[in-house]
């Protein structure tokens, strides 16, 4: 494995990095080409308590920082395997932690620390809005005790792999907010429930082995206190939680960065064309050196992100620097990575294509690079609002 600068957190590295060599390529590319849930291995990380890592010791979990628990991410992925498929798991329950009741913390937090329950599926993404969050449609209309949902998700992952979804829905229409960000609300829905009161689930088949779905609402009752925190404040309740999610993101295309460098330099050393190997031409090294480059770069970010939030300072710059950063270099180290492979580089037992195809996704979700760009240009320099 390629050798990095050794951090305080070399402990959680080995443990993680133990983990995952119980599960060797061979895992990873038979769960891809079946396009099936990795479950033993999410199993595997939920018993050695790594995705509880945000959780605090009063509900059951490690009561790590967001620095720690970007490691546990970042390893999974330097490892060879997509914590895509659990990451959901780790900074969902944010949202509850920060937002919900006390007896609501007390009745979700200790199940989802223990793996009992799963909390892997955030429902904000609707077809007509896109990344306009604010005009969502799907609506939750008070009725006595129950609120009743209708409306449209897409692309809401992990949902058969997960007992219970974070919902967010307009309870105030659109035309009667003052403000555009005002009257969305979000809830826990009993996905299992849901299914069978409501809730249709159509699977998205995709470019990357990730479970993604339609979600269809018809009338669906969900009980009044399922709802977080107050009615109309969902919307600030989901930016809260950003943060944490984008410099986990950026961890894990990290973990990726050093993968595809990892293999991208020893396959360089070794494959002679020409009567040397490929790594002598500088046409070779220099991609690679330039993404090396920027994976470093990126990881300096994530870790200045994390030191804020752990801090308990304002963040959102940094959290959005580090996932473009990062999302950018993993996605140039892979570049660099299948093309110096030649043809190689297209066979599954490289495994590089897989990894390739995973890396790809963070630069469009769960945000894309433009919006982070309008981020910084708008809430960081104050250039005018675009929208
Ligand atoms: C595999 C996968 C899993 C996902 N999982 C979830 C999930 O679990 N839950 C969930 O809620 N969502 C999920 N998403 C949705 C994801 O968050 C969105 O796809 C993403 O935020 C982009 O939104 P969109 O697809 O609607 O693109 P659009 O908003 O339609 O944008 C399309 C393109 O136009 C660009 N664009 C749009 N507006 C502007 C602008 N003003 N300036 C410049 N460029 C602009 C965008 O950057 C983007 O590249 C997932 C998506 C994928 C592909």
């Amino acid at each position: 494995m390629l050798k990095t600068a050794t951090d305080k957190y070399q402990d959680i590295r080995d443990a993680v990095r133990a983990l995952c060599a119980e599960f060797p390529a061979e895992y990873h590319r038979k769960i891809d080409a079946q396009r099936a849930y990795p479950k033993e291995f999410v199993d595997a990380l939920t018993q050695a308590g790594w995705l509880a890592a945000l959780i605090p010791h009063d509900y059951g979990g490690s009561g790590l920082g967001l620095a720690e628990a970007s490691v546990i991410m970042e390893e999974i992925n330097r490892s060879g395997g997509n914590a895509g498929a659990c990451h959901g798991q780790m900074y969902n329950m944010g949202t509850l932690l920060r937002h919900g009741s006390s007896a609501q913390k007390q009745h979700y937090l200790p199940k989802i620390a223990s793996g009992e329950w799963r909390l892997q599926s955030m429902g904000v993404t609707e077809p007509s809005s896109g990344t306009d969050t604010t005009k969502i449609k799907t609506s939750a209309v008070k009725k006595g005790d129950r609120y009743v949902i209708n409306g449209q998700k897409v692309w809401i992952s992990r949902v058969q792999h997960s007992d219970w979804m974070i919902l967010l829905a307009r309870t105030t229409p659109l035309a009667e907010v003052k403000k555009k960000t005002a009257g969305m609300s979000i809830f826990m829905v009993d996905l299992r429930q849901a299914e069978r009161s409501g809730m249709t689930v159509r699977p998205i088949a995709n470019m990357v082995n990730h479970e993604t779905n339609e979600l269809f609402f018809e009338n669906l009752e969900i009980p009044e206190e399922n709802l977080i925190g107050q009615e109309g404040e969902g919307f600030r309740y989901i930016l809260d939680g950003l943060n944490a999610e984008r410099t986990l993101i950026a961890a894990e295309c990290i973990g990726d960065g050093y993968w595809f460098i990892d293999r991208v330099t020893k396959y360089a050393n070794e494959r002679v064309v020409f009567g040397r190997p490929i790594g002598q031409n500088q046409g070779v090294q220099f991609p690679i050196a330039e993404s090396y480059i920027e994976i470093e770069a990126a990881n300096l970010m994530r870790f200045r992100a994390c030191e804020l939030f752990d801090a308990k300072q304002p963040c959102g710059a940094q959290a959005n620097m580090a996932k473009y950063l990062a999302a950018k270099a993993s996605w140039e180290a892979a570049n660099a990575c299948i093309q110096f492979h030649g043809g190689f580089g297209f066979a599954h037992e490289y495994d590089v294509e897989r990894k390739f195809r995973e890396t790809r996704l963070y630069q469009v979700a769960p945000i894309s690079t433009n919006l982070i760009l309008s981020y910084v240009a708008e809430h960081v320099l104050g250039l005018p609002r675009s929208f």
